[in-house]
């Protein structure tokens, strides 16, 4: 539910919209890895039986002490690899989620990777509702996923993703370019990718993080003009295939965007359980420890910080202008009741039309959608 309110700012009324209401989202973080990633810099740890029980538990502990019992409209479990967990472990996981008042959830999706997807785990998934599976597939091309320290191989995801569409058909596959200056490789990668006929893909530029694998070895990024002209390779591709570029790295089949994601996206609150997880709620955004001892010693607790109302409008511009849409101009004077022309300086940027305002919404121009950060930075100052 949303809540309205009103209030009196320089002799004006205002209709607030807030999402301090009773229907949340969720994030469940689930630390562990069968094997690292040569490009992972998340949280995480190699799976090991002994830490899982106790992390349930603190899992538990967590969510009994902070949630309120709102609504929850959507539940995301990644990781981490919650896959890796046994089958009695993840059963665990799913009764200790079922705290959450979910009678009108509308997406609950868990993270995985080809590996560690069998069929009792999918009848398991399916049981306790959860209704889209989003899967670390990262590249169809047996050497870049030897490159990227993934053990699986091309002939494993199609059969796995056989099997999983067995049981869902709300699928995402997460696909990882620009880890080689080859562009046909990409290109096979988005034709197998159609093959498997599945709604929804994310896709990622290789970023060579520190304390990585790809970086201690000198791996070095492509250039920049290859990164483009593969970016836009995939938009067309995509799109040409009905595919909507709904946000600047995910397409999705119509009514399949993530309807969770989008709550980051729109700068909406929710809750975030487990080690190292971003909650944002009643303007605080905090963010658990890091430390799986501490974690483990049921201290969940890390940072936490208020937004101020500066903060939360720049937040908002910086996720919103991740979608292909923008943000709605209405909605942003409810939240803050200030119109964005006039917090911030835009319009220079909408005279040489890199800004687009249109239909009660403000958005990246897609064509300069690749150099959004830098359109972003120029708003800030
Ligand atoms: S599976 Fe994901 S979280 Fe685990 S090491 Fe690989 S990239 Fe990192």
């Amino acid at each position: 539910m949303e809540l309205f309110y009103f209030f009196i700012l320089d002799n004006k009324y205002f209709v607030c919209y807030s999402n301090l209401g009773d229907v949340m989202s969720i994030y469940i973080h689930i630390p562990f890895c069968t094997s690292i990633c040569t490009y992972c810099d998340f949280c995480k740890i190699i799976y090991n039986e002994k830490y899982i029980s106790n992390y349930l538990d603190m899992l538990e502990k967590e969510i009994r002490e902070r949630y309120k019992g709102e609504k929850v409209k959507t539940i995301f479990i990644g990781g981490g690899t919650p896959t890796s967990l046994s089958l009695d472990e993840l059963k665990r996981l799913f009764d200790i989620i079922k705290i959450f008042n979910v009678e009108d959830i509308i997406e609950y999706t868990i993270e995985s990777n080809v590996e560690s997807i069998d069929e009792d785990k999918l009848i398991l998934m399916k049981e306790y509702g959860i209704n889209r599976i989003s899967i670390g597939v990262e590249s169809f091309d047996n050497n870049t996923l030897k490159v990227l320290g993934r053990s699986h191989n091309k002939e494993d995801i199609f059969n796995k993703i056989e099997l999983v569409k067995k049981y869902f058909d709300n699928i995402n596959i997460d696909l990882i370019y620009a880890a080689y200056n080859d562009i046909n490789i990409l290109k096979r990668d988005i034709d197998y990718f159609l093959k498997l006929d599945i709604p929804h893909i994310s896709t990622y530029s290789l970023i060579i993080e520190d304390n990585t694998m790809l970086k201690i070895n000198g791996t070095k990024n492509i250039n920049e003009d290859l990164d483009y002209e593969m970016y836009k390779y995939i938009e067309k591709t995509l799109e040409d295939n009905n595919y909507k570029h709904y946000e600047i790295s995910n397409y999705a089949k119509e009514g399949y965007e993530s309807k969770h994601n989008l709550v980051y996206w729109n700068n909406d609150y929710y809750y975030g359980f487990g080690l190292s997880s971003t909650s944002y709620i009643d303007n605080i955004r905090s963010v658990n420890t890091k430390n799986l001892t501490k974690y483990l010693n049921g201290n969940y607790k890390g940072t936490e910080e208020k937004e101020d109302i500066n903060t939360r409008m720049e937040n908002e511009i910086m996720l919103g202008f991740r979608k292909l849409d923008g943000i709605n101009i209405g909605k942003f004077r409810d939240r803050y009741g200030k119109d964005v022309e006039d917090v911030f300086d835009i319009d220079d940027l909408v005279r040489d039309n890199y800004l687009i305002k249109e239909d009660n919404y403000l958005r990246i121009n897609k064509e300069y959608m690749y150099i959004s950060n830098e359109i972003i930075s120029r708003i800030f100052n």
